[in-house]
């Protein structure tokens, strides 16, 4: 599966390796699993299902009706392969393999440096590309995982918390990592020990805050640095945590930043909050799945107001969302959230919703969906994540 395109996008990016040595104190706590999903949950698969159910036959028509989008890629998100970890951040193995061998027969699966190559460079996408990527480094990634994506050729990311490497039994160890990156895997950074990125001390300043999860998010790349060879800048959020603060701080860093939001990712998405699609537990349904897969960046060039976190009782009122509407079926429209169609009001650059129910902790995002005009049976995704502390201030696992 690797093809002309990918080659020309094989770099040697080797960084100084960094004598940085990562502190292994870290916190005690019992680690736990993503939750993947919102606790509110918005229906995330709803807008597009209200429209078209999609199966394996409507999506190979859509293959050969659809035409390039030169710019817009798919990121999964997956955490175990496993049938004896939590559904809800767990495919099986046949899930898996079912999942590859529909990327492999309709999409192109390409690296995800080569795909974040290809939003800045003037070479076209590959038809309908998709990037795999995997979070928390656990062992049974490799042990059930890796012989089927190594099967079908796929390149893949696997962003790990190196101070939990070789520590806890679920997860890899450093010799593994140093293998499956000699085969082709890339790891990257999930922040040093699985913080919630967005929790401050008591007390603590926005200042001190702030430095204080730089300074974890250096000491994890340091670390994979100095084990790999490579330092890649690019950090996956714990739990898809961030706010516009953390953004600004990782602009400045120089990464690039991912999130557990939903929808597709394009020339005008926010470079430190890229949306990826989780792909465990209920969204492991190939069904539902295909149409996210297939799903096109909606290109959205300003939401006001712009903010993420929100205090349990707020409620946010109007959401402006500015979109070019080009290829935009505006009629059908779609926004969900916590369980609710939102109404779509149109503005002079694009659309707007209002949200009149509060907040209570958790994690819940706005889902909106909208078809493409010119190709057939995709949809435009884009998704607001917010994050709502508990009254104790500390956020939710
Ligand atoms: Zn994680």
């Amino acid at each position: 599966m690797i093809n002309a395109f990918l080659s020309k996008y094989k770099t040697s990016q080797l960084v100084a390796v960094s004598a940085l040595l990562v502190s292994l104190s870290f916190s005690t706590h019992a680690y736990q699993a993503d939750m993947s999903e919102p606790l509110v949950q918005a229906p995330s698969t709803s807008a597009a299902s209200a429209v078209t159910t999609p199966n394996i036959v409507s999506a190979k028509k859509v293959a050969l009706d659809g035409l390039s989008n030169p710019r817009s890629f798919v990121i999964l998100q997956y955490h175990h392969v496993s049938t004896e970890t939590p559904r809800s951040t767990s495919v099986s193995p046949q899930e898996l393999e079912q999942h590859m061998a529909y990327l492999a027969e309709y999409h192109t699966v390409i690296s995800l440096e080569a795909a974040i190559n290809g939003l800045t460079s003037k070479i076209p996408f590959p038809e309908r590309a998709v990037v795999i990527t995997f979070d928390d480094g656990y062992k049974n990634i490799l042990e059930n995982g890796h012989p089927i994506l190594t099967k079908y050729g796929f390149e893949y990311t696997i962003f790990i918390n190196p101070a939990q490497i070789g520590i806890l039994g679920s997860q890899l160890s450093w010799n593994e990592v140093k293998q499956m990156s000699k085969e082709g895997v890339t790891f990257a950074n999930h922040t040093l020990d699985h913080l919630h990125l967005l929790d401050r001390y008591p007390q603590e300043s926005k200042a001190n805050w702030l430095a204080r999860i730089k300074q974890n998010i250096n000491l994890a790349e340091g670390s994979l640095s100095q084990q790999l060879g490579y330092s890649k800048k690019w950090l996956a959020y714990p739990y898809g945590e961030f706010d516009v603060d953390i953004k600004a701080m990782l602009k400045d860093m120089g990464y690039i930043g991912f999130g557990q939001h939903s929808g597709g990712v394009g020339e005008l998405s926010n470079m430190q909050s890229l949306p990826r699609y989780p792909a465990a537990g209920r969204f492991a349904s190939l069904d539902t799945l295909l149409t996210k897969i297939n799903s096109l960046a909606m290109p959205v060039t300003q939401v006001i107001p712009h903010r993420y976190v929100m205090a349990i009782g707020d409620v946010i009122g109007e959401i402006r969302v500015d979109v070019l509407l080009d290829d935009i079926s505006f009629n059908r429209i779609a926004c969900y959230f916590g369980g609710d169609s939102l109404p779509i009001t149109k503005t002079e650059k694009g659309f707007s919703i209002d949200i009149d129910s509060p907040f209570y902790a958790g994690r819940t995002r706005v889902n909106c969906t909208a078809p493409s005009v010119r190709q057939s049976g995709r949809f435009y995704w884009y998704s607001i994540p917010f994050f709502t502390p508990q009254e104790n201030g500390r956020y939710l696992n």
